[in-house]
């Protein structure tokens, strides 16, 4: 019964994906009833698989329902496997030419925070995981220094999946053709908060262009889901003074993650926070 289950929800994801990369939004399409037990099951898992054919997407609007809030881990972890599946045979942009491996996310799959960068690197490309070269380590001290890690209570991704060469900015088109697959993440993590890491995280997320001078210190919503915006890491090693704002950001933000829905909903998401600690960027 706990596998028809979990065949159930990894269908109603896939079919969510195949939504967010063809159409850009819900279809409102659901599983078909299963007739009588067993063996059906697998037929209709066969049957999704093959007419899921990926396309390159456009943005979805910000109103897409949510599904899996309160979903077992082992049916997350099953609707995750079955898109990262996807991923890994994708190529519905050029990025899958230059590419040694996708890299589709990495942490815990009921999140407290879902931190979002911009696309893999070297490192990443290389091992097939987010953030681990030198900002990787970085981030890592960074939520460390606010109770926060992707081995206990965040998720970690990124708005494409493919290393564009030379550590460019993926292009528009690429960021267009790849964030159905980010929307289909969150809709499956349903994380209580989420930090776009950097200006094209925030502008692939939420579809803005303002300058992160103009993100950083306010609230925004996805889905629902409070959104706060600070540097990415990387921008933090070539500059160090970014430093102090970095760290004021990340105040806010636990602050936000500890402060009661109604006192969120009042403040507008901007709580004060005692000054008592701090992070090092080291080495990164
Ligand atoms: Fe597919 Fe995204 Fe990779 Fe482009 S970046 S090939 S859309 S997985």
């Amino acid at each position: 019964m706990e596998d028809r289950a979990a065949t159930r929800s990894t269908l109603e994801h896939l079919i969510l994906l195949e939504d967010y990369l063809r159409y850009g939004v819900r279809s409102g399409r659901e599983v078909p009833p299963e007739p009588e037990p067993s063996a059906e099951a697998d037929d209709i898992q066969a049957r999704a698989l093959s007419e899921a054919t990926i396309r390159a997407g456009t943005p979805a609007p910000s109103s897409a329902p949510t599904s899996s809030a309160g979903a077992p881990s082992a049916d997350r972890q099953a609707a995750l496997g079955a898109i990262e599946a996807r991923v890994k045979a994708c190529a519905a942009c050029a990025l899958s030419q230059t590419r040694s491996r996708t890299v589709f996310g990495q942490g815990v799959p009921a999140p407290e925070l879902l931190v979002i960068g911009e696309g893999p690197g070297a490192e990443e490309d290389r091992q097939g995981l987010p953030f681990v070269g030198a900002s990787g380590k970085l981030l890592d001290k960074m939520l460390a220094a606010i109770g926060l890690s992707r081995e206990t209570n965040c998720y970690i991704g990124n708005i494409v999946k493919c290393r564009p060469p030379n550590n460019r900015e993926p292009s528009p088109t690429e960021r267009n053709a790849c964030i159905g697959y980010l929307r289909a993440q969150i809709e499956i993590l349903r994380p209580r908060f989420i930090l776009c890491v950097g200006r094209t995280a925030a502008h692939g997320l939420l579809e803005m262009t303002d300058p992160i001078s103009r993100l950083r210190g306010r609230s925004f919503q996805f889905e629902g889901i409070p959104v706060r915006i600070t540097f990415h890491p990387s921008a933090l090693l070539r500059d160090a003074s970014l430093k102090r704002p970095v760290w004021e950001d990340l105040k806010q933000l636990r602050a936000l993650m500890d402060s009661p829905p109604g006192e969120r909903a009042a403040s507008g998401g901007l709580v004060s926070f005692p000054d008592s600690a701090n992070f090092s960027s080291g080495e990164g």
